[in-house]
C-alpha cells in the first residue's frame, strides 16, 4: 500500500514535473530524477542527495534552475538544502537514474556483492570492489581488508592521511564487506563530529545510556576523521571510555585522521598510546597512474565516456585530491550529457575546468617563506637561525628540511632555493639527499618531515 505523501513529496513532486518540462531528458534523469525529498524545515526543503559533489555541481550549475522550479508552488518560493549519504536505492521516485547509470557491463551490481543491509549513513558504492589500488594506498586497502576479514586482529587500526584520498571510503568498505560475512554482524560507522554532536545531545536529553550503548553494543566501531578529538577534554574522556569497552571485548575498532595520533592536538597520552597500540597506517595521495585508473573507473558509472586524452589532461592536473579528481569528471560528464555532445576535446577541458585548476594550483603555491616559518615552528628555533650559517645539529637539520620541503613542494630551483637560504644551489642538493638518509634513521624525523608535508599541503 502506499503510504500518504509528505509535504515535502508534494513540493518536490511538483517542482520535479517543472524540471522534467524544462529541462533535456538525459539532464533530468541523470542530476535530478534521484533526488529525494527530505523533509520540509520552514520554507527549505531539505533534498537529499548522496554526496558533497552531487551537491556542489547542482549548486554550481543548476541553482538558478532549482530555485525557479521551486518558486511559487501555493504561493510560496521554496528554498532548498542539500543532505548527504542518500543513496539512490532510498529513492522512491520511480527509476532511479545512478543505478542505471552505474550498471556497466564490466561492473554489474550481479558481480559487486552487497550486503542486503548496511548502515544506512554509509554510502554504497564505498566497497573495497570500487577502491582502486595503487602504490600510495595499497597498505591501508589491504590493512582495511584484513581488519574487515579478521575482526580484532589489528586492533585498533588507525588510518591517517591527507583530505579527499579515501579514508571514508575504506572505513566504509568495511562495514559492507564485515556486512557480507556475517549479516548480523553490528556495525556503527559514525563520524567523530556526529559522535561529539550525539554526546552532547543525549546530555542534554538526559539519555545518555542511550547513547551509550548506540556506540558500546557494537561488534565493529569505524570512527571517521578522530582529530576532530583535538582539544576537547570531556568529548575524549567519553570516548576513552567507549573504546576501553570495546577494546576489552575484543571488539573491532577503526579509526581515521588526518594526522597521526601524536600529531592531534591536545589528545591525551593515554589515548595517544590507545591508538598506537594497534596497527597504524598512512594512505598517501595516489600518483599519476593510480588517478588514471580511478578516473576509468569513475567513469564507468556515467552514460557519457571521454577519450583517453582528456582522462589524461585530468589526471596529469590534478593531483591534490581524488574529490577534486571527481569533480572534474563531473563537470565535464555534465556538460557534455546537459549540451548533448558525445565528445569534449583536450581544450574544451581545460576551459570547463577553468576554476577547478585554479584552485589547484593556489592550493600547490607553497612559498618558500612558509616553509621556512613553519620548519622553524615545528622545531621551535627561529627563521633567522634557518637562514643563518650556525651549525649545531637542532639548527642545521631543521634548515635542511627547509630546504628539502622547499624542493618537494615548490616548482622552484636549486639556486632558486639556495638563494631564499642565503646557500648556494649545492647545499640545497646536498640537503635533498641527506633528508631522506636521517628519516630512514630516525623515526622521530621522518615523522616530523611527513607532519610538515601534510601541513603545508593544506
Ligand atoms: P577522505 O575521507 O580521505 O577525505 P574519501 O574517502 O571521502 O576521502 O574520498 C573522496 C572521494 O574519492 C570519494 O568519492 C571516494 O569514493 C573517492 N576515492 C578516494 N580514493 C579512491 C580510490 N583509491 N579509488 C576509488 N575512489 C576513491
Ligand atoms: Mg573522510
Amino acid at each position: 500500500m502506499r503510504k500518504e505523501e509528505t509535504k515535502a513529496e508534494i513540493i518536490w513532486n511538483e517542482a520535479a514535473s517543472r524540471l522534467q518540462r524544462q529541462l533535456h531528458k538525459t539532464t533530468y534523469e541523470q542530476w535530478f530524477q534521484n533526488i529525494l525529498p527530505v523533509n520540509l524545515d520552514g520554507n527549505v526543503i531539505v533534498l537529499g542527495v548522496s554526496d558533497d559533489f552531487f551537491a556542489d555541481w547542482l549548486k554550481d550549475n543548476f541553482d538558478d534552475v532549482l530555485s525557479d522550479a521551486l518558486a511559487s508552488i501555493d504561493d510560496i518560493d521554496y528554498a532548498y538544502k542539500f543532505e548527504y549519504g542518500h543513496t539512490p536505492e532510498k529513492n522512491t521516485r520511480g527509476k532511479t537514474a545512478l543505478k542505471e547509470i552505474s550498471a556497466s557491463p564490466e561492473r554489474s551490481e550481479s558481480k559487486v556483492k552487497l550486503p542486503s543491509k548496511r548502515p544506512s549513513n554509509c554510502l554504497s558504492r564505498h566497497t573495497f570492489e570500487n577502491f582502486v589500488v595503487g602504490e600510495e594506498n595499497r597498505y591501508a586497502y589491504t590493512a582495511a581488508k584484513t581488519a574487515a576479514e579478521n575482526a580484532g586482529l589489528y586492533n585498533p587500526l588507525y588510518i591517517y592521511g591527507g583530505t579527499g584520498i579515501g579514508k571514508t571510503h575504506l572505513l566504509q568498505a568495511v562495514a559492507h564487506e564485515s556486512l557480507i560475512k556475517d549479516p548480523s554482524i553490528r556495525i556503527k560507522y559514525t563520524t567523530c563530529e556526529e559522535f561529539l554532536n550525539n554526546y552532547v545531545d543525549s546530555l542534554r536529553l538526559k539519555k545518555h545510556a542511550e547513547f551509550r550503548s548506540s556506540v558500546r553494543n557494537v561488534d565493529i566501531l569505524l570512527v571517521d576523521d578522530v582529530h576532530m578529538l583535538a582539544n576537547k577534554t570531556q568529548l575524549q574522556e567519553e570516548f576513552f571510555n567507549t573504546f576501553n569497552t570495546l577494546y576489552n571485548q575484543n571488539k573491532q575498532i577503526i579509526l581515521t585522521s588526518d594526522k597521526q595520533p601524536c600529531e592531534i592536538a591536545g589528545l591525551e597520552d593515554r589515548l595517544v598510546s590507545r591508538f598506537e597500540s594497534g596497527v597504524t597506517t598512512e594512505i598517501n595521495a595516489p600518483g599519476f597512474e593510480t588517478r588514471l585508473a580511478i578516473l576509468k573507473m569513475m567513469q564507468e558509472e556515467h552514460l557519457v565516456k571521454l577519450e583517453d586524452d582528456v582522462l589524461q589532461f585530468i589526471a596529469a592536473n590534478i593531483s591534490s585530491s581524488v574529490r577534486r579528481l571527481k569533480g572534474a569528471l563531473l563537470r565535464l560528464v555534465a556538460f557534455a550529457s546537459a549540451m548533448s555532445v558525445s565528445a569534449i576535446s583536450v581544450e574544451k577541458a581545460e576551459t570547463l575546468l577553468h576554476k577547478l585548476l585554479e584552485e589547484e594550483n593556489a592550493s600547490k603555491t607553497i612559498s618558500l617563506e612558509a616553509i621556512q616559518r613553519a620548519v622553524a615552528e615545528h622545531f621551535d628555533i627561529r627563521v633567522n637561525d634557518i637562514l643563518s650559517s650556525k651549525r649545531p645539529k637542532n639548527i642545521a637539520e631543521p634548515r635542511m628540511v627547509a630546504m628539502f620541503l622547499c624542493r618537494k613542494l615548490t616548482a622552484f630551483s636549486f639556486p632558486e632555493i639556495g638563494t631564499a637560504f642565503g646557500k648556494n644551489h649545492a647545499t640545497v642538493m646536498n640537503a635533498c639527499k641527506k633528508v631522506p638518509e636521517l628519516c630512514s634513521k630516525n623515526e622521530n624525523m621522518r615523522r616530523s618531515v611527513s607532519l610538515l608535508e601534510r601541513q603545508l599541503h593544506n
